[in-house]
């Protein structure tokens, strides 16, 4: 059995204060959710919508949570009243379908900008020319209940340190390009997502604000 508030404890401990560690907690029972929360933690991230929703009645009210895996535009109703980041927005269709949304219930959303930084084909997320193409458009300039706030990705799942390096490298590069073109003068555009259990301490060398972290607090999944 994995001691759930050590772990956070010893992670917390072992990083910079500056960066924000979301507990990612998929496929584990909210009774373990709750040993973190226990410990003063309050950002937890899921990453499939159905089962955010079941464990979040369940759960104190105060919990920030974090939608990190692919979601689609039909099940964004469902969250949009109180998720805190979506850090895996990935194409306009679904930003658009956030705002939609946003705008119903009178909130304004927080979102990322998920990139395609791996070698693997199957991982979602905008190039950098398409998501300046997005920034500059018509279409962007209309939606008015979501906020950028920063950039996510995932690197490839290797045990390669200079090739994961170089991978965060280059998202670190990409928000600092979108920062000055887009971007300039707003303090919530800040954020760069990235890094999980294998290698958040290579993600916050090379600038991550946010990690992922999952089975090195709550243990591996089965
Ligand atoms: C599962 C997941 C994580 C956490 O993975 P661990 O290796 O358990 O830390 C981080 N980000 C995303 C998008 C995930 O789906």
């Amino acid at each position: 059995m994995p001691d759930i508030a050590s772990n956070i404890k010893d992670l917390k401990k072992n990083i910079p204060p500056s960066v924000t560690v979301i507990a990612v907690s998929k496929t584990k029972p909210v009774s373990d959710i709750l040993k973190a929360y226990e410990t003063g933690h309050r950002d937890f991230g899921e990453n499939r919508v159905q089962e955010l929703l079941s464990k979040k009645d369940l759960l104190p009210p105060d919990i920030r949570w974090h939608l990190i895996g692919h979601l689609q535009t039909n099940k964004v109703k469902f969250i949009a009243p109180f998720i805190n980041l979506i850090h895996s927005v990935d194409s306009f269709r679904l930003l658009k379908s956030i705002d939609n949304e946003a705008v119903k219930i009178e909130r304004v959303i927080r979102c990322l900008l998920q990139f395609h930084i791996a070698e693997e084909e199957t991982k979602f997320g905008f190039s950098l020319p398409e998501a300046i193409d997005m920034l500059k458009s018509e279409g962007f300039s209309a939606l008015h209940n979501v906020q950028i706030c920063g950039v996510m990705g995932m690197a490839t799942f290797i045990d390669n340190d200079d090739q994961v390096r170089t991978e965060f490298r280059k998202l670190k590069q990409y928000f600092l390009r979108l920062k000055a073109d887009f971007f300039s003068g707003q303090d919530s555009f800040r954020e760069i997502s990235m890094g999980m259990s294998g290698d958040y301490k290579t993600a916050i060398e090379e600038g991550s604000t946010m990690i992922r972290t999952g089975s090195v607090i709550f243990g591996s999944r089965i």
